[in-house]
């Protein structure tokens, strides 16, 4: 559905208007950036939300960020990948230069993006994905291993920057688990922070207010903008 541009000024205003009351409850000083996920979308809107001031985009599939990037290329937007990516897209997803990749979920997958970087004398900045909820059908390391992983990842993957990590909330109502979620990736991130980690990538439309109050410093919002 194509949205008219004074129904995204709204949606958007709300969501920013949520980000601040959350993040000064955590601290004036406490940052957070939106990242818009247009999976859902139409392309149209993705241009509105640019003239509303809107700048960092965020897709799940590398065929979809392809053909967003190139027919929005001369709009100076900021492209995120979010979603698991498959083996035999790596190479195109490098050749899109994205800003950021939010979903390096295992060793293996971070030795193969590192192995084709190195021959396209390409680097990226990834993300190290945590399955904190524990759940089968997410992607992710283990909180448990997390740590080790992530330094693996340096050690071993010189064309891979890593920046931080990104988790999903535990897909449930019950708010303590999602909770429990944030809180288990947020300690994992505040270890790594000392080792030049900056970014911390959690919450959804469902769960952003949580997710920042639990110390995310960048959300992944969909829905809650395409109403
Ligand atoms: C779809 C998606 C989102 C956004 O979901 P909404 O609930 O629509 O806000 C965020 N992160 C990831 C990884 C996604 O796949």
């Amino acid at each position: 559905m194509i949205l008219d541009k004074e129904q995204l000024r709204r949606n958007l205003d709300e969501v920013i208007w949520n980000i601040e009351e959350a993040r000064i409850a955590v601290s004036e000083h406490h940052i957070v950036k939106l990242v818009t996920v247009a999976k859902y979308t139409e392309m149209e809107n993705i241009a509105t939300l640019y003239e509303l001031g809107q700048r960092a985009f965020g897709e799940n599939q590398v065929q979809q960020l392809k053909e967003r990037m190139t027919e929005l290329e001369a709009l100076p937007l900021e492209w995120h990948m979010i979603g698991s990516l498959q083996k035999n897209k790596i190479n195109n997803l490098i050749d899109l230069r994205p800003s950021l990749m939010h979903s390096l979920e295992s060793i293996e997958l971070a030795t193969e993006l590192n192995k084709k970087l190195e021959a396209k004398g390409s680097k990226m900045h990834c993300l190290l994905q945590i399955n904190a909820a524990k759940e089968e059908s997410k992607s992710g390391v283990s909180s448990e291993e997390a740590f080790d992983i992530y330094q693996q990842i340096k050690e071993s993957c010189p064309n891979i920057t890593l920046k931080g990590v990104m988790t999903i909330g535990a897909h449930t109502e019950d708010i303590k688990r999602i909770q429990q979620s944030f809180e288990t990736t947020h300690s994992i991130y505040e270890k790594l922070e000392k080792e030049g980690a900056t970014i911390c990538s959690m919450g959804m439309s469902s769960d952003y207010k949580l997710a920042i109050k639990c110390g995310s410093n960048l959300i992944r919002v969909g829905s809650a903008l395409f109403k």
